[in-house]
């Protein structure tokens, strides 16, 4: 069974079809890619199988599970919530900016975890390690954080709960290039390292190709390509 099976999935924004009857699966350790241009759809997708947002329609089955049948509302609750995490675009957007960066990946591990002391500690210390984000950087706020360090402690609190799988919306369309680099091979060294499955959503295709293994094309909210990037992306 697929990781993650996606099946004739809709979602409306009043007269927009933002997404039109979408169906694809990801295989556990998969890297699938979602590319198009912008308005196609890719980040709807995102944030509806991350469930951020309802769909109107179809189904999102997560190890079997449809858990599009669960308002996002009532989602937090569900024992896959933790299993599916988002890496934002924006670091900057998505961190607290009053709250440490040590504060930002302890909230999850406090509240869901139920870690104190020496536990939570232990295991800040470990996500600061596989994001390679030296320690004594925790005690710092975002705007004290460089661009490709604030995007290591975003990709941390998403590891926090040890997830399967890893929704990731344009996660370095905001860095520079040679920060974007660093962030890309961390991304592929933690896909190794931890056996994650990735959905990453880009408008760059050689993003795209650097670090998935297939990808669908998104064109006015409907899949109009898929294949092995190798294929997509390298034709002739
Ligand atoms: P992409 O990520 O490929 O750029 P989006 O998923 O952001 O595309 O958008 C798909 C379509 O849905 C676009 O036409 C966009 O304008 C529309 N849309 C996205 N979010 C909203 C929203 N919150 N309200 C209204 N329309 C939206
Ligand atoms: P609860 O709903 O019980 O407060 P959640 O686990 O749903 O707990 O998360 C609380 C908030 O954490 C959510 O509103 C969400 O916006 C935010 N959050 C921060 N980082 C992430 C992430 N990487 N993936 C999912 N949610 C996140």
């Amino acid at each position: 069974e697929p990781l993650l099976e996606v099946a004739d999935l809709v979602k409306r924004y009043g007269e927009t079809l933002a997404v039109d009857r979408v169906s694809f699966r990801l295989a556990r350790g998969e890297s699938l890619g979602l590319v198009g241009e912008s308005g196609a759809g890719k980040s709807t997708i995102a944030r509806l199988v991350a469930r951020f947002a309802d769909a109107d329609a179809g189904a999102i089955r997560f190890e079997g599970t449809d858990i599009a049948a669960v308002s996002h509302r009532r989602f937090h609750a569900a024992p896959e919530r933790r299993r599916i995490q988002l890496v934002f675009q924006d670091p900057g957007e998505s961190l607290d900016p009053r709250r440490t960066a040590f504060e930002t990946l302890a909230d999850p591990l406090a509240r869901m975890d139920r870690l104190r002391g020496s536990d939570l500690d232990g295991r800040i210390a470990e996500l600061a390690g596989q994001v390679r984000l030296d320690r004594a950087l925790l005690d710092r706020r975002p705007h004290e954080l460089s661009q490709g360090q604030m995007a290591r402690v975003g990709i941390a609190r998403a590891l926090a709960l040890r997830p399967k799988l890893l929704v990731l919306d344009e996660p370095t369309a905001s860095l520079d290039v040679s920060v974007q680099a660093e962030i890309l091979a961390l991304l592929d060294g933690l896909r190794r390292d931890l056996g994650l499955s990735m959905l990453f959503v880009s408008h760059d295709l050689a993003v795209v190709r650097r670090i998935c293994d297939r990808a669908l094309v998104l064109r006015r909210g409907r899949i109009v390509e898929e294949g092995p990037c190798g294929r997509l992306f390298d034709a002739p």
